[in-house]
């Protein structure tokens, strides 16, 4: 793993509604028939940045990050219970109406996706190389020396992390990770992704073992992964640990899928409500403005769910 290793990089920026700073990569393992970056991911647009690059990156984040998050909270999963991203504290003495009042308005930053605070967080996320682990072994190693109070999480398909990757990626010093899981049975997946999620369903087992914090997201995507699946994710992710914390997000049409419908209101509660029914006790419903249209079904869905389940 000597010489010199780059990784071309689209963009970097403080993101919402996650509120850490994301480096959004170009090229991907997977080609996804609904990938939200395709012009980035399946394209190689960007500039090239070494190990060294991404650390200034990360030095120049740090000085301005405005909540220190313990470990166990290094995911995008809990940036929603400290901030609903209304920015209302900010242009008013008042706050939203859905503001957890865990900040103050001086926590809170404008950054180009919106209000929100800075968490110690760096993610490498957009296009998936995890495959290829000299680069992000050299950046992680580096991070974790110049600036360990900074957690280091991935965003990822999965599709890299066979059990050696992850060990490897564990002793670099990589905190948490982001798996977005997509379809359970092997054909939608292939369908969806044009791979095989073969060893994708054995990490949540892996990565409880390897002491790494990890973040479940899952997408309801009508005709395609609905309930039964939902509810086979709950039966695996149950069994590996109640306590992951899960993100179910509801679909919206792009790039290949632009035919297939959006969620409706009542699918996404019962897919919540089928992760409840096996005693998962972390999930948030997702991309609420999808299936909730006016303030009056967020509030039924608050009022169903909880204010905790809903990400907003
Ligand atoms: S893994 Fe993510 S970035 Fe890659 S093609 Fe699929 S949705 Fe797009
Ligand atoms: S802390 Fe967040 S949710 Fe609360 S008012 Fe400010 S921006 Fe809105």
């Amino acid at each position: 793993m000597g010489g010199n290793v780059e990784r071309l990089i689209y963009d970097i920026i403080l993101s919402r509604p996650e509120d850490y700073l994301s480096i959004y990569q170009s090229c991907c393992n997977h080609n996804c028939l609904k990938c939200h970056s395709w012009y980035f991911s399946q394209y190689a647009k960007g500039k090239w940045m070494k190990p060294e690059d991404i650390l200034k990156e990360v030095l120049k984040y740090r000085e301005t990050v405005t909540v220190w998050e313990p470990r166990s909270r290094a995911t995008m999963w809990h940036a929603s219970d400290l901030c609903a991203h209304c920015g209302v504290c900010k242009v008013s003495e008042s706050k939203g109406v859905f503001c957890p009042n865990k900040l103050k308005p001086e926590q809170i930053l404008f950054s180009p996706q919106g209000y929100g605070p800075a968490r110690n967080i760096v993610s490498f996320t957009g296009g998936d190389l995890y495959c290829q682990p000299s680069f992000y072994v050299k950046v992680f190693k580096l991070i974790k020396r110049e600036a360990p109070e900074m957690w280091i999480h991935i965003e990822t398909n999965g599709y890299g992390l066979v059990r050696e990757n992850i060990e490897l990626y564990y002793s670099a010093g990589l905190d948490s990770i982001w798996l977005d899981m997509k379809a359970f049975d092997a054909k939608t997946y292939r369908e969806l992704c044009g791979t095989t999620n073969e060893w994708i369903l054995e990490i949540p087992s892996i990565a409880k073992e390897s002491g790494i914090v990890l973040e479940v997201v899952l997408i309801y995507i009508p005709g395609l992964v609905e309930l039964d699946q939902i509810e086979k994710f709950a039966k695996l992710l149950s069994e590996a640990d109640k306590e992951i914390p899960i993100t179910i997000l509801a679909f919206f049409p792009e790039y290949l899928l632009s035919g297939f419908r959006k969620p409706t209101y009542s699918e996404m509660v019962n897919a919540y409500k089928v992760m409840e029914k096996h005693g998962l006790k972390k999930v948030r419903l997702g991309n609420v403005g999808v299936f909730c249209k006016t303030m009056e079904n967020i509030e039924k869905l608050v009022k169903e769910i909880g204010r905790e389940a809903v990400g907003l």
